[in-house]
């Protein structure tokens, strides 16, 4: 069972603690992707590791995930599927989908050694199977290793050279579990001390104003931690604090949460109080009760019966655009012969909630301005029946005319996802934070002067990491294990670059 939160979030000094109860080089604080990737690092690197998580085992958000990896610069998997790479096309792809002011930086570091990370997930037991989901889709029903991630969509198409480059380890459905066992059994090779049920509460600062060690509490007892090398925090997000999602994101205050329950933030909160700095903290992973196979055949509409997006783009893209753009007030519109092209296994259950012989008709059911939707239907028919959207730009692939019968399907409703995924129901959306700690490619956590704080560094959700505003699926368990192997190799005292 986790302990109770303590409720000052203040760092403690090193006078006040005396003699600490344990010493290690490198402390980890959060066993999801990140801290794993950072322990293996750190001990990788010579140094005694010690993992401190507040669950009974390890995993994180990151073992309830899809276990999508966004990966590419050209991958085996992707060379082994027909495709063609480059760090250069997948560079421009992410500054353009995860901004605007994505992390150059980052990205270019993370383009650039892709194939590399790659390597070092298979080398730890990650498989990963050279087959290609070809539909939009948030998780596929099978164990295909690629799929796409708005790469093949407008504008991004335009943008750069489209490559699939979302890479799933080999399980049916959600792989995040598979991928954290394999990550797990890696940590525990490398005699990493991983000790559970211990929720860190504080962080120890030393004479320099460097942080020396952490405060943490198992069962309700306190006990100290001193870390000779560093503090690698890698705690997660903060979607599960309400206090700090009505400061810093209020937009994804009341929907579902996608999480583990841990992602109170405290890693983020005792940094900040240890002088850190924060990074864009109101972004958030929307991710809209909809499945992406459905409207990329359909459409999805506004209130005032308008599309607004090109359907067939990153799902999580459309649910930011639903959420910030249209209030979440927003229908997914299909007929028959799109629903029933849709495999009873990519559907997750989802069934129309209305359906009528016209567009007109359906939107009186629904609430929908009539003439708009049977005059949106209209447009995107005549165009469609060419192959064309000059409206939204969905590619010709997904275009056909609609035809009777119409069906609309309530976002609003919400949907459940195969039980692994924990996704909540009936609130039109399940979110995660993006924003968090400063860092730099190396995993040290900036102050407000944009100075490193000695012996502080994190990696994953608990940091803002490639991302501004925009996302796409696989950046967070990427980000996460890659920056989370650069903070871990820093912490121990190298230079950062595994
Ligand atoms: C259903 C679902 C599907 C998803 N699908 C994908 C996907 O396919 N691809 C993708 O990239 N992302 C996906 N995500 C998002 C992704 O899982 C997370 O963003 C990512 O796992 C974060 O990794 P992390 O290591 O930073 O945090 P986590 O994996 O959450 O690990 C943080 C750990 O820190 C522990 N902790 C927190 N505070 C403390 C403390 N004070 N003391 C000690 N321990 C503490 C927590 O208990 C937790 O174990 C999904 C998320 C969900 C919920």
């Amino acid at each position: 069972m986790a302990a109770q939160p303590q409720r000052t979030v203040m760092p403690r000094h090193v006078d006040e603690i005396g003699s600490f109860d344990l010493e290690t080089d490198v402390l980890v604080i959060g066993y999801g992707c990140a801290g794993a990737a950072a322990a293996l690092e750190a001990a990788r690197s010579g140094a005694r590791t010690m993992l401190l998580e507040r669950a009974g085992g390890p995993g994180g958000s990151s073992a309830l995930s899809g276990g999508e990896i966004y990966l590419g610069g050209g991958t085996p998997i992707q060379r082994a599927c027909g495709f063609t790479d480059t760090p250069e096309e997948m560079a421009k792809f992410l500054l353009a989908a995860l901004g605007p002011d994505a992390d150059d930086e980052k990205i270019g570091h993370y383009a650039e050694h892709s194939v590399a990370h790659f390597e070092w997930l298979t080398e730890h037991g990650v498989p990963f199977k050279p087959s290609l989901w070809d539909s939009p889709s948030w998780v596929p029903p099978s164990d295909d290793g690629l799929m796409w991630m708005g790469e093949n969509s407008w504008p991004y198409n335009e943008i750069a050279v489209p490559a699939p480059r979302g890479h799933r380890p080999t399980a049916e459905g959600f792989g995040g579990r598979l991928l954290m066992e394999r990550l797990a059994a890696a940590v525990s090779a490398a005699r990493v001390d991983a000790r559970f049920d211990s929720y860190v509460t504080n962080l120890v600062l030393g004479a320099d104003r460097g942080v020396a060690g952490v405060v943490a509490r198992r069962y309700g007892a306190e006990f100290t931690v001193r870390a000779r090398n560093g503090v690698v925090l890698t705690t997660g997000g903060f979607v599960d604090n309400e206090e700090m999602l009505a400061l810093h994101a209020p937009q994804l205050v009341g929907l579902g949460k996608n999480s583990d329950g841990a992602d109170d933030g405290r890693g983020i909160l005792m940094a900040q109080a240890a002088g850190a700095a924060v990074k864009h903290m109101s972004a958030g992973q929307i991710g809209i009760s909809l499945i992406p196979g459905m409207i990329a055949r359909g459409m999805i509409v506004n209130g005032k019966g308008q599309r607004f997006i090109n359907e067939d783009t990153y799902p999580g893209l459309v649910g930011q655009a639903a959420l910030f753009r249209q209030g979440m007030d927003v229908w997914v519109i299909i007929d028959e012969q799109g629903y029933e092209a849709i495999p009873e296994a990519e559907r997750w259950g989802v069934r129309p909630t209305q359906v009528a012989d016209s567009p007109g008709e359906l939107a009186e059911l629904i609430g929908l301005p009539p003439s708009a939707l049977r005059s949106t239907v209209e447009v995107y028919n005549r165009h469609a029946k060419n192959g064309e959207d000059p409206l939204c730009h969905k590619d010709s692939r997904w275009l056909r005319p609609l035809s009777a019968p119409f069906a609309a399907i309530s976002v609003a409703a919400g949907m459940n996802a195969p039980a692994e995924g924990g996704v909540e129901s009936g609130k039109g959306a399940s979110v995660f934070t993006i924003g968090g700690l400063r860092t730099t490619v190396h995993g040290a956590v900036l102050d407000l002067d944009g100075a490193a704080i000695p012996g502080l560094f994190a990696a994953g959700r608990a940091t803002s990491g490639l991302h501004s505003w925009g996302y796409v699926s696989g950046t967070s368990l990427g980000d996460g294990t890659f920056f989370g192997r650069y903070a871990g190799r820093a912490a121990a005292g190298g230079n950062g670059t595994p």
